[in-house]
């Protein structure tokens, strides 16, 4: 009942994500030309064959390339999005025609599960984006659980509860607002990612991992995952010194990495059995340095 998660692009550049549940694999978001999505599966040994469904946040350009979803028809690939995508979907990607034909288009209901393999279902989440119906997502077996949510401007009680008691949380901190005031962007582009319906600084999203750790009814958190870090607004160096403190105050020994545009991240594994003095906080994760 072992679960595991690749980044395997994370950035305005582009956003990929390689889920694997019970051997059974699902890519989150097609943000990465063709040749590159096949380097980056290749490096961590995948390749489309093996894809079992494909899940889209939303429909912003650095989470979708038309070719890549081409690929969806050409390897038969079903692809799980909001009705609202579609429109786009069909206006940049002719075969995604052929694809609703297919029935292969299979829209989201509400937030009702999907199933991913025997044991694991995924659930959407809906966050506030300004890229129309916007999601994250929430990953669960009978005994545990995993959550994406990168593209969120803020979030509410309803996201935290849905992220609490996870093993591994792949969460948005995209910039820090003092190096963004500072930059050299348009003061519409400032205001807009500050917004409600932007993206989440460091603070915000230290704010909901520390809300979602109180929320959470057991110390699982093993492993916090940065997502979608500007490149001139921030680094994943001050991004994860930030969630390090957050997690500090809060007593988690949870290990933060900071997802990168240019390289897949390592394997994040969800579901190990205990070790044998049940200490959950202390396993260290030998997975993510060997892969
Ligand atoms: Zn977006
Ligand atoms: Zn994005």
């Amino acid at each position: 009942m072992t679960a595991r998660l690749t980044i395997l692009a994370s950035g305005s550049a582009g956003n990929s994500a390689l889920v694997e549940c019970d051997g059974v694999r699902w890519l989150i978001d097609l943000g990465l030309e063709p040749k590159e999505l096949d380097a980056r599966l290749a490096s961590v040994d995948a390749d489309w064959s093996q894809i079992r469904g494909v899940l889209m946040t939303h429909r912003h350009s650095d989470h979708w390339k038309p070719k890549s979803l081409s690929r969806c028809w050409t390897s038969r690939v079903p692809v799980y999005c909001h009705r609202d995508h579609a429109p786009a979907f069909r206006l940049g990607c002719p075969d995604f025609r052929d694809l609703e034909q297919a029935r292969l288009f299979r829209p989201f209901v509400g937030e009702r599960s999907i199933a991913i393999s025997e044991n694991w279902k995924c659930r959407p989440l809906r966050v506030r984006h300004d890229g129309g119906a916007t999601f994250g997502f929430r990953f669960e077996s009978p005994q545990s659980a995993f959550a994406y949510a990168a593209d969120l401007g803020c979030w509410d009680r309803g996201l935290l509860e849905r992220l609490a008691d996870v093993e591994v949380l792949a969460l948005e901190f995209n910039h820090d607002p003092e190096l963004l005031r500072q930059s050299q962007r348009p003061p519409w582009l400032v205001r807009r990612i500050l917004g409600d319906e932007g993206h989440l600084s460091n603070e915000q999203a230290c704010e909901l991992v520390g809300e979602v750790l109180k929320e959470s009814t057991t110390n699982q958190l093993r492993q916090l995952v940065l997502l979608h870090i500007s490149r001139e607004c921030n680094s994943g160096e001050l991004a994860a010194e930030t969630a390090r403190a957050t997690l500090a105050q809060f007593g988690s020994a949870a290990e933060v990495f900071a997802a990168e545009q240019h390289e897949p991240s390592p394997w994040f594994v969800i579901g190990e059995s205990l070790p044998d003095n049940g200490d959950r906080s202390r396993t260290p994760l030998v997975q993510a340095m060997l892969f």
